[in-house]
């Protein structure tokens, strides 16, 4: 089980697959008010960066699921690195449907909400494994401006101007499913840039070492592309942002 081999390439050196620089992560960690032993589960937990440092930071412990087995092993790594592989577990498998054994304190999907079918979906999962009171995490894409075409929304790599909304409409949405919106954290465009154009130099490097590999053109043309498509459609029109909701 794995997911597209492309995203194992370019994303093979981030520590965080989504527009959020770790300082973001971070003050989400802080303006959670996180408790020691707090437990938390992360559906698409990736490289484990939230839940490896969390356990440094906060002392929490929990579990990731994740079907891409190098992010998989690389939150193993990560959690080795930092002295918390005794607080936290990553597990190389498929997310959809997944509940806990045990409730958890805060239950996340952080940028992989079509692990539950989108957003309602993916709240109405995570909801199963909650303990009542506890936080749910869900980290989303908004658009800052409606695209003014499908076009525009396409080079955003949506595939259409309905996957998303904007963020006003997006925070209704989850008063719509029954939840108060407690916190938020929201990338910038620097988030973004991190996220983005850190892909382009791990594609250069892969390339560099691996010309005759069966993707090396896909990969070639990609780079070509990225910095322009993203500088014309992702950076001016996405926003991203980790959203913390409890029941009412
Ligand atoms: N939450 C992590 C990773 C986000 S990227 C972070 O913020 O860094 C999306 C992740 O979802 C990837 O790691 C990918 O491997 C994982 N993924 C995609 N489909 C999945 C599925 N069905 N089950 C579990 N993980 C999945």
């Amino acid at each position: 089980m794995d997911i597209p081999r492309i995203f194992s390439i370019s994303e093979s050196a981030h520590r965080i697959h989504n527009p959020f620089a770790p300082e973001k992560l971070a003050t989400l960690g802080t303006a959670l008010r996180l408790k020691p032993d707090t437990l938390v589960l992360d559906l698409g937990s990736g490289s484990g960066e939230m839940l490896c440092t969390w356990a440094r930071d906060h002392a929490v412990r929990g579990t990731g699921i994740d079907k891409s087995p190098l992010f998989t092993r690389q939150a193993r790594e990560r959690a080795e690195a930092l002295g918390v592989s005794d607080r936290v577990a990553f597990i190389h498998g498929d997310a959809a449907g997944h509940v806990a054994d045990e409730k958890v304190d805060v239950a996340a999907c952080i940028g992989a909400t079509w692990i539950g079918g989108g957003v309602p979906g993916t709240v109405a999962l995570l909801s199963k494994s909650l303990r009542r009171g506890g936080i749910i995490l869900i980290g989303e894409p908004y658009w800052l401006q409606m695209p003014p075409t499908e076009e525009v929304a396409k080079g955003c790599d949506a595939g259409a101007r309905s996957d998303f909304c904007l963020l006003p409409e997006l925070l209704a949405t989850f008063r719509t499913l029954g939840y108060d919106v407690v916190e938020m954290v929201l990338a910038n465009k620097d988030d973004w840039d991190r996220y983005e154009a850190a892909k382009w130099l791990t594609m250069r490097l892969w390339l560099d070492e691996n010309p005759e590999d069966e993707l090396a053109q896909d990969v070639r043309a990609r780079l070509a592309s990225e910095p322009a498509r993203y500088a014309t459609y992702t950076r001016e029109y996405l926003g991203w942002g980790v959203f913390a909701l409890m029941a009412r």
